[in-house]
């Protein structure tokens, strides 16, 4: 890949104007036919006790529902009192799954005008739990079940899907879902989660998202002999049988959903990496994991510099974990550097590696293919204090899933190198963080610029306190898919996340760094990802991987795609 860096014009960008309310097409083409207890049941149409007195009268609802009608803004501080009052996150997890199963326009209203404090309900870290405890609280379907019984007729599972016009696809076969492993089928909560994400911030139409589940069986064994798994009880399919299922899979969704972009999600990394770059080329797809964590951190890291001053190019980056987020975050590190200047080698030789055996060196026969690039000539480090020690990194990042594993000696050692030492705590859940915000900053005397995967409460030390950012990649992934969408591109490229990054960082305030935190407020994520959505927009037109004619205002065009629930009238 080539970055160009003409394409970065959101330095600063102006705020852009208020979205206009877009016609809700579903609306228009569901309504004709649906009355009574059909229209009652069907989440995308449904208002509950805010039917009109004239929509009671035309579909056939007088005696479905009680005289008195609500508004939407009573429902919202009905719900809000409800979850408030529940006991614990997974409660609140399942009563607002059940919302949206049965009313879509009052869940995305309660939780975008809700967002920091839902979001980590409706996913990390609530979902990790929910995803465990999936097999117990699962009640309907919420997307595709496809599994591996199911060769040879996944073109027709596609269309058994109540809707045609699919522009997103968030597909896992669940064997790594967050930080916690091989969860099965129990992994639907991930896209179904992410899905939700992408119309709470970026306003992708819930009607246009679908959740795959590709269930190949699980290594899991407890999940095996749970009578309640709602999964193939079979180990895991590999080899070319699972290529084949993937292929057939890919290839259906090019025949009947021909518009979607598939993004791959939570799957192990060696298929992970395979998929993606067998794929990239062929489809509009592209990982999460691999390439929307690398948005996310190369924004956070280039928020830093704002602190630390100093150019990317002067910094070195040690990783704890070389898998697809590993990986993925120094592919697009290194693009940035080559971008400022250096060279391939110069911009590799930035980004260090250790994984469960150590430092990722030259002189190890034991590395997979994805950490091969990022071999360097080195003595063997057999942990992360030591490589600290050697290789005296200006930015942490832990992408492993090992909780503990930035312990009071690692933190120190970054705190005695660097004045103001990066550190990211990037693992999901909260209990795979590898430390915690309070820990980052107490033993860096408060000098950390942390950044965490799942969020901390704020924590004041001496006197001041500490707002870190959520180094999440719910700051990227929606934007793109929202460009993606808008332009109707062919490709997802590294270009995309490139600029998704740069806008991000430029995004983020005097304020938000006196206060700790890298990104900007969750609260405005929306703005954030329009603004990203427009400038992956501008990537697709000016490199031709559409074939949309450009708007003449492509930013009116971005913000008139954009999902806002509120009730229309039906008639
Ligand atoms: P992965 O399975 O591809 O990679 C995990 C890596 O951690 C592997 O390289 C493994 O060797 C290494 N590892 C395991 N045990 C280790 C140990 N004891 N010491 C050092 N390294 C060890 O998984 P991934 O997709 O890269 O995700 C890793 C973590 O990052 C997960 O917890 C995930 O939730 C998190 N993540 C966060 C975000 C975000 O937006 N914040 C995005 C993606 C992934």
């Amino acid at each position: 890949m080539t970055i160009h860096t003409e394409t970065e014009p959101h330095g600063g960008v102006a705020t852009l104007p208020e979205p206009q309310t877009r016609a809700h097409v579903a609306v228009q083409t569901v309504i004709e036919g649906k009355r009574g207890a059909d229209l009652l049941h069907d989440p995308l149409l449904n208002k509950g006790t805010s039917f009109t007195e004239k929509e009671r009268d035309a579909f056939g609802l007088r005696g479905l529902l009680p005289a008195n009608r609500t508004t939407l803004e009573q429902q919202v501080d009905k719900i809000l009192s409800n979850i408030r009052r529940k006991a614990t996150d997974l409660d609140r997890y399942t009563y607002l799954v059940s919302l949206q199963e049965r009313n879509t326009t009052l869940f995305y209203r309660v939780v975008i005008d809700n967002l920091s404090e839902l979001m980590p309900i409706i996913y990390t870290p609530t979902v990790g739990l929910a995803c465990q405890k999936y097999a117990l609280i699962f009640r309907r379907p919420q997307g595709l079940f496809i599994s591996s019984e199911d060769r040879g007729r996944i073109r027709e599972l596609l269309r058994n899907w109540p809707r045609t016009d699919i522009r997103m696809i968030v597909v896992t076969d669940g064997e790594r879902i967050l930080g916690l492993g091989d969860l099965g089928s129990c992994g639907m909560g991930i896209p179904v989660g992410k899905l939700s994400l992408y119309t709470a911030c970026a306003g992708v139409p819930p009607e246009q998202c679908l959740p795959i589940m590709l269930d190949v069986g699980t290594n899991n064994t407890a999940l095996r002999d749970d009578p309640l798994y709602i999964g193939l009880g079979q180990e895991r399919l590999r080899g070319p049988s699972y290529d084949a299922l993937v292929e057939e899979f890919v290839s259906a969704v090019q025949d009947v959903f021909p518009k979607a972009c598939i993004q791959f999600e939570d799957f192990g990394n060696s298929n992970a990496f395979r998929m993606l770059s067998k794929y990239r080329d062929q489809v509009c797809t592209f990982n999460d994991d691999i390439q929307g964590t690398a948005g996310v951190t190369l924004s956070g890291l280039y928020s830093s510099l704002r602190i630390t001053g100093g150019a990317l190019t002067d910094k070195k980056f040690l990783f704890l974990g070389a898998g697809e987020a590993g990986v993925g975050i120094c592919n697009l590190i290194v693009q940035a550097l080559i971008a400022e200047g250096l060279s391939e080698a110069e911009a590799r030789a930035r980004c260090w590696l250790v994984d469960s055996h150590g430092l990722v060196t030259k002189g190890r026969t034991d590395l997979a293919e994805h950490k091969r690039p990022y071999a360097h000539d080195h003595a063997p480090m057999p942990d992360l204090l030591s490589a600290i020690e050697a290789l005296k990194p200006t930015a942490l990042i832990g992408v492993s899933g090992q909780p503990a594993s930035f312990s009071e000696p690692v933190v120190k050692a970054m705190a005695r190198i660097n004045k103001r030492p990066v550190i990211f705590a990037l693992s999901n859940p909260t209990s795979k963080a590898e430390c915690t915000a309070e820990q980052a900053y107490t033993w860096s005397d408060g000098r950390a610029i942390f950044a965490s995967g799942s969020p901390f409460p704020p924590f004041t030390l001496n006197g001041k306190t500490h707002v870190s950012g959520q180094g999440n990649n719910s700051y990227i992934f929606p934007g793109v898919g929202l460009g993606v969408i808008a332009s109707e591109s062919q490709r997802v490229t590294d270009e995309m996340f490139f600029v998704a990054a740069k806008t991000l960082a430029s995004l983020v305030t005097e304020d938000d760094l006196a206060m700790g935190r890298v990104y900007p407020d969750l609260q405005r994520i929306r703005e954030v990802s329009a603004q990203i959505a427009v400038a992956v927009a501008e990537v697709v037109f000016a490199r031709q991987l559409t074939r949309m004619r450009p708007p003449s205002d492509i930013a009116a065009h971005v913000l008139a795609q954009m999902y806002q629930p509120v009730y229309e009238e039906y008639v």
